[in-house]
């Protein structure tokens, strides 16, 4: 749950190279928790040819990788770095699935019992 605080600025990803602090009117509560904010030499708005790899076990030990990486898909403005345990490519492309998803909902299963029986036909 989101608690307003008032405008701050959040440290999230202090360990980018210049730093990166990202303004929030109103942070998510997530954020305090942010291992990266405990990782100031870890890159995580690496310069191309850097490596994504220590930023990325970074998130992958961080208690709110899927709250991040979810405002971090979310948001397309969001186009540089590692956030959520995922790369800008890996952010485009979960983005363009859930538009996908989106267009294509599942189809409702059947009102015949089992769904899987109707893809092979009446069984009888
Ligand atoms: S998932 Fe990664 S980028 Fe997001 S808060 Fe955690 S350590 Fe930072």
């Amino acid at each position: 749950m989101v608690t307003p605080r008032g405008p701050q600025r959040v440290e999230l990803l202090a360990g980018s190279e210049p730093a990166r602090t990202l303004d929030f009117p109103t942070p998510p509560d997530w954020m305090r928790d942010a291992l990266c904010r405990e990782y100031p030499h870890v890159t995580f708005f690496p310069d191309k040819g850097q490596a994504i790899k220590p930023a990325l076990q970074v998130c992958a030990k961080c208690i709110c990788m899927m709250d991040c990486r979810a405002w971090a898909i979310a948001d397309p403005s969001l186009d540089h770095g590692v956030l959520g345990g995922m790369d800008v490519q890996a952010r485009k492309a979960a983005r363009k699935l859930a538009a996908l998803r989106v267009a294509s909902p599942s189809p409702a299963p059947s009102s015949h019992g089992d769904p899987r029986t109707s893809l092979l036909g009446d069984a009888g």
